[in-house]
């Protein structure tokens, strides 16, 4: 089996949880498979990256520093990872299911005529052909994927799905890579970065979070919920229709299109578990789900479960608490 290429994402110098992810499933796959793990990074050329951390987690590091790679432009990085392709014929390239990887995955697919599957859960190769694990039907089901051969297959890993720890202790050299001298110019301008959802209170420092969801009802039941999350001395979060619905700022939103949390507790009230909501707690400590629904996808990454009316577990631990 041939080499496994991650691409490795960053921003503003900090590599992305993501790419750690990748890399633990990439060196899981290569250890079983007697490959090696290369990680591919295109970043900025004042070194401000943090690749020391992408050492331990790697085989080898092709490394392609140049001040117009600074800032994702997904035309240039797709040109710079098809010749990367080229050159390297890895087995796989794994790449996020991110707004990186939306972007240039099915751009690279379409260039290199490669088969690719995104959004996958898992990989696990057979014959020596990779299949890769998605969820549909909204989480309730897994499905299997398999790809017309090719020497090399496209994958785009979701966020949350593995493990950022450092899988076995790896010592990759860096090498330095020229820019290719002629890559079509970019089309794209970088204006500058916003944070999203900044606000008055920051859910991401939080120790205790009381999350609340769809299954709060209506507006006029989260001061319940507010109160208890003050007397817990925590802070209140929600999933992403209760900021839809303007019921609660931006900023208390959990999940990819809000904030990722790392609080000692997460309390899920009446949330049902979306991916996008879920790939923002991988950092959490205990998680503690309440849900009426026995087969609610969020039981599946929760430490304690409650099958349960929020409202009523609500009320009971306030009167504890009192
Ligand atoms: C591009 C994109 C980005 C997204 N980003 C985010 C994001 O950042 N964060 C996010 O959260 N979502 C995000 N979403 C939306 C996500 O897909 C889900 O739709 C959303 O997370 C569902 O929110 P929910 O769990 O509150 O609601 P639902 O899925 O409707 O679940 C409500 C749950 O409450 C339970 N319930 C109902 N009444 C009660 C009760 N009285 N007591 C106990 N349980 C009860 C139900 O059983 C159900 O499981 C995104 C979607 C897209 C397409």
């Amino acid at each position: 089996m041939g080499d496994i290429l991650v691409l490795v994402e960053h921003r503003q110098g900090e590599i992305r949880e993501i790419t750690h992810q990748m890399l633990w499933k990439a060196n899981e796959l290569s250890k079983e498979n007697g490959s090696k793990t290369v990680a591919l990074l295109l970043g900025g050329d004042d070194g401000d990256i943090a690749i020391d951390e992408l050492k331990e987690r790697a085989d080898r590091i092709i490394l392609f520093k140049d001040k117009s790679l600074e800032q994702f432009d997904g035309s240039l990085y797709k040109e710079i990872i098809y010749r990367c392709l080229n050159e390297l014929n890895p087995f796989l390239i794994l790449i996020g299911q991110t707004p990186w990887g939306m972007d240039v995955a099915p751009a690279l697919a379409i260039k290199s005529n490669l088969p690719m599957a995104s959004d996958c859960v898992d990989i696990i190769i057979e014959d020596n052909k990779p299949k890769a694990i998605r969820q549909i039907y909204n989480g309730k089901i897994f499905s299997r994927v398999s790809f017309k051969d090719a020497n090399t297959y496209i994958i785009t890993i979701r966020p949350g799905s593995f493990p950022t720890d450092i899988y076995d202790s790896r010592n990759a050299e860096v090498e330095i890579k020229d820019l290719y001298p002629d890559l079509p110019p970019s089309k794209k301008q970088f204006i500058g970065y916003e944070e999203a959802g900044a606000g008055e209170v920051d859910i991401s420092q939080a120790e205790l979070l009381v999350s609340i969801g769809r299954g709060i009802g209506e507006q006029d039941n989260i001061p319940v919920v507010q109160e208890l999350a003050q007397k817990m001395g925590g802070m209140i979060s929600c999933s992403r229709p209760i900021v839809d619905k303007k019921w609660m700022p931006k900023y208390h939103q959990v999940g990819t299109s809000g904030k990722s949390v790392k609080p000692k507790v997460y309390l899920a009230l009446g949330i049902s578990g979306a991916f996008q909501h879920v790939a923002g707690i991988t950092g959490a400590g205990t998680v503690i789900a309440v849900n009426k629904d026995p087969k609610a996808p969020i039981f599946r990454v929760a430490d304690y479960g409650v099958v349960d009316d929020l409202f009523k577990i609500v009320n009971a631990l306030k009167e504890k608490l009192s």
